[in-house]
């Protein structure tokens, strides 16, 4: 057996009792193998039968879905006759825009196996070839700013929704991003289109500063601090930066300076406030525009509204990093350090051939690489299994 698949196999009879799926019988799984195999459309009746195939199959990839079913091994999705489904909230550090998730990006031409750093070339500099992979990374920071999404995703579903703690299911998706769940029965039966507001809210997209900022006649009003959802959030902040401002701490638009008092009072207790300039209208649209720049999650708006779709087992192991998809209860978050804390695989060493460059990294609190392509290392398994499944290695 492919020592990778063996090492899986290793970390889910020994850990199988951390794999927790709530209401298994009601779910469709999919896995697909180490040799691309998929396997689709299976139920199990509980967790231990889970269990039992995780260790059998050791499979590359193992998902769940977020649909409830009353027939979840059917073929189609009319048969398998949807009973409810969770709001899924996936966060991706790919999206985020952030430079610290280009670190070790690489390439590898797949004509004649040349590489090189950096972002691919337009044609292969040895042979031409137009084919050239490219292969991405894990950086902390990059990891971080996902985190940093997560976070801000639970306060907003707190503040905003109610739901809190033991409503969501929380995770490390095993590779460069999170997944939220709400699990509530109160969200279940939502619709798609509920379910794109919902997307919408949290990605701040559903604010418009003309409406926050309302201006009739000589009359502004503003949002109240007490108010739910993006007014009372952009309220409360105005208000802070209102009266941080007095202690000189943050330089406020003169036209927004001129007004403090009256403006503290409006956001406060709802007094309108009466001849608004209309310099002072645009810098409050302003800030309440940066407020949400700041406080909005950049999550993937495709993927909520969509019942049908699946996402890793948690506390299974992902495909591409050999890391654990791990469930944190929402305290966990803040702490959760993916390098150290999801490592699943053990540190039994083996020898990889590089085949491609790798960049420098700790995992386990331990430093690798950086290597050069066509080396020789000897590595602990959970090493390795990064450098293999990213791309970059063989086993010789
Ligand atoms: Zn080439």
């Amino acid at each position: 057996m492919n020592p990778l698949r063996a090492a899986f196999r290793e970390y889910y009879a020994l850990r199988s009792r951390s794999i927790f799926v709530p209401r298994i019988d009601l779910r469709e799984i999919m896995m697909v193998t180490f040799d691309g195999t998929v396997i689709r459309h299976v139920s199990v009746k509980n967790l231990e039968s889970l269990r039992a195939m995780l260790a059998r199959e050791a499979p590359r990839h193992a998902y769940y879905s977020v649909g409830l079913y009353e027939r979840p091994a059917a073929k189609s999705m009319a048969e398998k006759g949807l009973k409810g489904a969770e709001v899924l909230f996936d966060i991706d550090a790919d999206h985020l825009g952030v430079d610290e998730c280009d670190y070790g990006l690489a390439w590898r031409c797949k004509s004649c196996g040349e590489s090189g750093d950096g972002a691919p070339p337009d044609a292969c500099p040895k042979c031409g070839s137009r084919d050239l992979e490219r292969l991405d990374w894990l950086s902390e920071g990059c990891l971080e700013a996902a985190k940093r999404e997560a976070i801000r995703l639970l306060e907003i579903l707190e503040s905003d929704l109610g739901v809190s703690g033991d409503e969501l299911m929380v995770y490390y998706t095993g590779h460069r991003g999170y997944h939220v769940r709400i699990l509530s029965e109160r969200f279940l039966g939502l619709g798609k289109e509920e379910r794109r507001e919902l997307a919408s809210h949290v990605s701040g997209l559903s604010f418009d500063p003309e409406e926050v900022f309302y201006v009739k006649g000589s009359v502004l009003t503003t949002p109240r601090v007490d108010e739910g959802g993006w007014r009372g959030r952009i309220a409360r902040e105005m208000l802070q930066l209102l009266e941080g401002s007095s202690g000189g701490k943050t330089a406020l638009p003169s036209s927004v300076a001129e007004r403090r008092g009256e403006l503290v009072r409006a956001l406060g207790e709802g007094v309108p406030l009466i001849n608004p300039t209309r310099a002072l209208v645009r810098d409050l649209r302003r800030m309440a525009e940066e407020i949400v720049q700041a406080r909005r999650v950049r999550i993937d708006e495709m993927v909520t509204p969509d019942t049908s779709r699946l996402t890793r087992i948690p506390n299974s192991l992902h495909g591409k990093t050999g890391l654990r998809a791990m469930a944190l209860s929402p305290d966990e978050l803040r702490d959760f350090q993916p390098l150290g804390d999801a490592v699943g695989l053990s540190d039994d060493q083996i020898r990889v051939f590089t085949t491609a460059p790798v960049p420098r990294f700790r995992v386990k609190g331990e430093s690798f690489g950086p290597y050069e392509p066509g080396v020789g290392v000897d590595l602990p398994m959970f090493a390795a299994a990064l450098i293999l499944l990213k791309g970059r290695g063989v086993i010789p």
